[in-house]
């Protein structure tokens, strides 16, 4: 089976709340809530891939070393088995904006549980809380 390899972020603020971005129409499991990432491009490491789509989506800058990785999703979709790290960061430059229309959302861990998430993105939740809280 193919293998997806894709990055994903928790990006954390003051209060301990997470960003989810909503996927738009017309992309693969449209309206779910996800965490902001994506694929690599052939020969990319997982942090520049993840720095390149944070700013591409959100507009702001991540340093390297303000990312650090958190756990792992890994899921079999009927098209292909998805690996996903999530990392976590604190720290950007610039204002979390919508840089592709996509809906944004800021909420403590607790409340992801009652959002649609991708089926990869789910178990990744109970990390969240760990870390941050409910
Ligand atoms: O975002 P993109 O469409 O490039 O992601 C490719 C695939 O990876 C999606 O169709 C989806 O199945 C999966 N994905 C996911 N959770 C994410 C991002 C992507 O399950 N946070």
């Amino acid at each position: 089976m193919k293998l997806l390899f894709v990055v994903a972020c928790a990006l954390i603020d003051a209060d301990n709340r997470v960003l989810v971005t909503q996927r738009p129409e017309g992309k693969a499991l449209a309206g779910l809530w996800e965490f902001p990432g994506g694929k690599l491009e052939p020969g990319e490491r997982p942090e520049p891939a993840l720095i390149r789509e944070l700013s591409e989506e959100l507009g702001i800058t991540v340093k390297e070393d303000c990312l650090a990785p958190l756990t792992f999703a890994s899921f079999a979709y009927p098209e292909f088995h998805l690996l996903m790290p999530l990392y976590i960061c604190r720290r950007w430059e610039g204002t979390v904006t919508s840089a592709e229309g996509q809906a944004l959302k800021w909420l403590r861990p607790g409340k992801l549980k009652d959002l649609a998430m991708p089926p990869a993105d789910e178990p990744l939740i109970p990390h969240l809380i760990d870390l941050l809280g409910a």
